[in-house]
């Protein structure tokens, strides 16, 4: 009889779709599970591989100081005696923290409360920042809180489906397949793809919008005042539900002119626009789902903010099939935003409001409870090139890579006294930089939860012993707030009990206007931890079981209930390119994750796509004298790189796109982050990742 093999149910560590993976003993075989709502079965070809990049190749296995190994005990002590003497020295604001969208709830718990509660510096935010920040603004603007209102579901009920800056085909492929057999059952679906460049997730459109970069607020400020124009409103919704809106509107009147108008500028056929805005009216159900295209921009929370407009207008949100939904790029971006993973939040989606300073410092009975926002990722690290940031801990990303003008920013840590990594890859660009190496855990040893991008929590479990002295991040940030005197604050010995804890705050003094409430689940004990099945935020007296759409009974988390429209002037970027140069646009490919630190160990991950490109239109590179397949370099004021000339009618002609992972050890010639300018979007920080002028030659 063939012996019993366990099967562990666990998360994959990839992207915002939070897929639930069966995995075969220590890793031998992997498969979609079946029972998770967020992918029923179904997993993409980046989580099917996930079994063949669990070896130790590249691994961080033990810590070290100043380039020694040592142990556990030495390595907290010399974190801890340098942390001491920077905040003797310069005080709480001369730390900081960065994290990641790849860690677990209960790390990212405990990063928070350290920074904020007890070494006293707000300066703790996370590469989020680059991923769905100007979301998370969005929808605190319109709704009160940061709260997704829609679910997966209405992927499968929606008749329309706008995917607006967003390649799904490629980034959120287990989501596509849901658009796809949707739009099989139901042939009358239509599907309207918003995006300058011609990408994979074309091939299911009905109408392929390919927009003057960055023009996406203009295009949907267009759609309210045609909406408005043509009597397709839904009157009894705006006025019952909502307020703000005749100055929303009056704004996006002005904004967008006549649809002949409205058509040149975003630089779109008049008659596709038509048909767009007429499948809007015609077909309630609508799901506008957007991403990075939306986000990454200087502009991104007003787009955001325009897209949203237009759904509150027609009383499209929390309904069957209905609402503005934004994907996060990153398996635990939503998890951060809960913690309070972002320099201008606090924990359980409270802010800096006096009162929830006063609740989070007595809820921690912390000492140095910090009372304003911290600085956000990309200003972070300007506070490290001038000195001011002194001592930095970085967990479980690359900024040397993923940071705009990333040559700075590796400036900054060379000049930062103390820099602490903690990672579970030995060799990338950033670990290379630190003082201090501290080992992690990943996936398939860690333990902990996620929150995926339609707000389910699911469990990631271990099936592999931890190698080498690898160690879970939360442990090594407890090691370091014991050490630091905090002994009872930092006492956890399993991260249970961080989640109870994190689960406990959103429900203190929590009268139902904060959204994100999972206070029945604060009584887990460990084997009911372990035991959790996936489960959509609330989680409460009210919503024992989850909730499925948000504010589908109209009222929303303002402090009169009603949601805000944002009246909108949605500015072009501003900075048109010059003779000779062409705008660049950045983005993901469909088999490799991030940095490539663990898809780059699968060989067939790299059939799809092997090495770094730029994609280019025939006419550009006839103009700059560039044959397809040729090596060609990418540059300007701020750095180059150096990758292979693809040429195609994908992109629009003077516009460039290039993909983000490749870096050390893959490719060190092709670090894109050193070419993108650190502008943000001044509400939410996020950088535009979408708008960079460049000059592209033959090498
Ligand atoms: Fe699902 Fe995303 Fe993982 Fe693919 S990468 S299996 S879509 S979570």
């Amino acid at each position: 009889m063939a012996a019993h093999i366990p099967v562990t149910e666990t998360t994959c560590p990839y992207c915002g779709v939070g897929c639930g993976v069966a995995v075969q003993g220590a890793g031998e075989a992997v498969a979609g599970l079946e029972s998770h709502p967020a992918n029923r079965g179904r997993l993409c070809v980046k989580g099917a591989a996930l079994h063949d990049t669990l070896d130790l190749r590249h691994r961080l296995l033990y810590p070290e100081v100043d380039g020694a190994r040592v142990g556990w005990d030495t390595a907290l002590d010399a974190v801890t005696r340098r942390l001491r003497d920077t905040l003797a020295r310069y005080g709480p604001d001369s730390v900081a923290c960065y994290g990641s969208g790849q860690l677990l709830t209960e790390d990212y718990y405990v990063a928070n409360k350290l920074m904020k509660g007890f070494i006293g510096s707000a300066h703790m935010d996370t590469n989020s920042r680059l991923c769905m920040a100007s979301a998370v603004a969005g929808y605190k603007r319109a709704f009160g809180g940061d709260s997704v209102p829609g679910c997966y579901e209405d992927l499968d009920q929606a008749d329309l489906l706008v995917l607006a800056g967003s390649n799904a085909a490629w980034t959120h492929p287990v989501l596509y397949q849901r658009m796809v057999a949707a739009r099989k059952a139901r042939p009358d679906v239509r599907v309207v793809v918003i995006d300058p460049r011609r990408t994979a997730t074309c091939d299911l459109a009905d109408l392929h919008l390919p927009l003057r970069p960055g023009a996406d607020g203009l295009l949907f400020n267009g759609l309210l005042a045609w909406l408005a124009r043509h009597g397709h409103l839904d009157r009894d919704y705006i006025r019952e539900h909502t307020g703000g809106f005749q100055d929303a509107l009056a704004r996006a009147e002005a904004d967008s002119g006549s649809l002949a108008d409205l058509a040149r500028r975003c630089d779109l056929r008049q008659a596709d626009l038509e048909r767009f805005f007429h499948w809007f009216a015609e077909r309630p159900r609508t799901v506008t789902f957007y991403s990075q295209g939306i986000n990454q921009s200087a502009t991104g929370t007003d787009k955001c903010n325009a897209i949203i407009n237009c759904h509150l207008a027609t009383g499209r949100v929390g309904k069957p099939g209905a609402s503005p939904f934004s994907i996060t790029g990153q398996p635990n971006a939503m998890g951060g935003r809960e913690v309070g993973g972002l320099a201008n939040q606090l924990a359980a989606h409270m802010d800096f409001a006096a009162d929830d300073v006063d609740r989070v410092k007595r809820f921690w009975n912390a000492p140095n409870m910090v009372s304003e926002p911290g600085l956000k990722a990309v200003d972070l690290f300007q506070a490290v090139a001038d000195g001011r940031i002194r001592f930095i801990w970085i967990l479980s990303t690359n900024p040397l890579v993923s940071l705009p003008e990333a040559d700075r920013v590796r400036e900054a840590l060379r000049r930062c006294p103390t820099v602490v990594v903690s990672d579970c890859m030995g060799d990338t660009d950033t670990v290379r930089m630190a003082d201090i190496k501290l080992p992690a855990c990943t996936w398939g040893e860690k333990n902990g939860t996620v929150t995926n991008s339609e707000r389910c929590i699911s469990r990631q479990r271990p099936f592999l012993e931890a190698p080498g002295e690898a160690r879970p991040d939360w442990w090594a940030l407890a090691g370091v707030g014991r050490r630091l005197g905090y002994a009872e604050a930092f006492g956890w010995r399993h991260p249970a009990q961080v989640f109870a804890e994190h689960a406990a705050l959103s429900g203190f003094e929590n009268d139902g206007r904060r959204a994100f409430d999972i206070s029945g689940l604060a009584a887990l004990d460990q084997a009911g931890y372990d035991a959790l099945t996936p489960v959509r935020w609330p989680v409460n007296r009210h919503w024992p079981r989850g909730r499925r759409r948000l504010f589908d009974d109209g009222r929303f988390h303002t402090d009169d209930g009603r949601a805000r429209f944002v009246p909108i002037t949605a500015a072009l970027p501003d900075d048109p390119p010059g003779a000779g140069e062409l705008i660049m646009n950045t983005g993901r490919i469909r088999d490799q994750w991030h940095t490539m630190t663990r898809t780059g160990k699968a060989r067939r991950l790299l059939q799809h796509i092997g090495e770094p490109f730029v994609a280019l239109h025939p006419r550009d590179a006839r103009r700059h004298r560039i044959e397809d397949g040729q090596l060609a370099h990418v540059e300007n004021r701020l750095g180059a790189i150096i990758v292979r000339a693809r040429i195609t009618t994908d992109q629009r002609p003077g516009e460039l796109f290039v993909p983000m992972h490749w870096s050390s050890p893959f490719s060190a010639r092709a670090r894109l982050g050193a070419l993108v300018p650190a502008i943000t979007d001044p509400l939410s920080g996020q950088p535009e990742s979408k708008f960079a002028r460049v000059r592209v030659t033959p090498c």
